[in-house]
């Protein structure tokens, strides 16, 4: 009798018995804690959910409740895991849930997923109607096809990949040496064409944005060609002016004979003829004086090119590296 009233016998010592559960003998959780020396305290537990019994096979409905031994049987971390051990009320068989959710014996758990359908949602089908039943043997065939293309393409493919970027990241001191190397070389040439460019334009006072072409054979031969025209059209013009005189002076005499009379006597004047025809020493003079500066125009233009009868400053000049 668990001591719930406050009557105390006659024969109770304060100091002998402490409480009136000591004076009875009994623990203040009574009957429920009978088994308190085995860790095992019995709880009023109520069923989580569905449940089938595993001895009867009976189904046990949630919400039902059991006088459940509870008892600490570890610790997930620092959280306690207890077990309630149950017996059935259809047999007398037990099962046994703990709060691990995962851990039940004695009973099978009702499978409850939640299902759309049902809680006026949409069911989830399968979206392809073409696919049939898996066939195994051509699921086994899809993996080899599989596994030899790893085999024969990627795999060759990757090593081929590995090999490469072993080759350019084995030594980076060697492909730093010959990148400076060549770095040099080049900065060197660079620099021994600008001074040679500088030259050029100081010597002809071009302007210093012209860009000036590099020296080949090709350029070379281009200038050259170039050069050969422009004074092959220089000597044409000369020749045809020559002509043109020459026959301005075969046909004075009926042209104009008053104008003619007049610059014969003009030339006579100036002792350059020791003719006495005034129309073939006029000639004579004229050609002469055309043959002279052909001739100097010749000479100069055999020693430079000729540059203001050449169409094309830039392509007569050719650089010297
Ligand atoms: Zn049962």
């Amino acid at each position: 009798m668990q001591g719930f009233n406050k009557y105390y016998p006659p024969d109770f010592d304060p100091q002998k018995h402490g409480s009136l559960n000591a004076y009875q003998g009994k623990h203040a959780l009574g009957d429920r804690a009978r088994k308190l020396d085995k860790g095992i305290l019995i709880v009023r537990f109520e069923l989580p959910f569905n449940i089938w019994c595993g001895t009867c096979n009976n189904h046990i409905g949630m919400g039902v409740r059991y006088n459940a031994e509870k008892k600490k049987i570890g610790n997930y971390y620092s959280t306690p895991i207890y077990s309630f051990r149950c017996k059935c009320h259809l047999c007398d068989g037990w099962f046994e849930i703990q709060t691990d959710p995962k851990a039940i014996s004695g009973a099978r758990q009702k499978d409850e997923e939640w299902d759309p359908a049902e809680n006026g949602g949409f069911a989830v089908h399968e979206t392809d109607p073409n696919q049939g039943p898996v066939d195994p043997l051509a699921a086994l065939e899809k993996s080899t096809d599989a596994q030899n293309h790893m085999n024969n393409v990627q795999i060759p493919r990757i090593e081929a990949l590995q090999n490469l970027s072993d080759h350019y990241s084995s030594d980076p001191y060697a492909h730093s040496l010959r990148v400076r190397k060549r770095f040099r070389e080049k900065k060197k040439l660079d620099k021994a064409r600008e001074e040679a460019d500088e030259h050029i334009k100081s010597a002809y006072g071009l302007p210093e944005t012209l860009a000036l072409t590099t020296e080949d054979e090709e350029s070379k031969a281009k200038a050259k060609e170039q050069w050969e025209q422009a004074r092959q059209a220089m000597e044409e013009r000369e020749s045809a002016k020559r002509r043109r005189i020459g026959a301005e002076i075969a046909v004075l005499p009926s042209a104009s004979s008053s104008r003619l009379s007049a610059r014969a006597t003009h030339s006579r004047a100036g002792g350059s003829s020791s003719s006495g025809d005034p129309v073939s020493a006029l000639r004579a003079k004229i050609l002469g004086n055309t043959a002279r500066q052909a001739g100097s125009l010749g000479g100069l233009g055999r020693s430079k090119p000729p540059d203001a009868k050449s169409s094309n400053l830039k392509g007569g000049l050719v650089k010297r590296v």
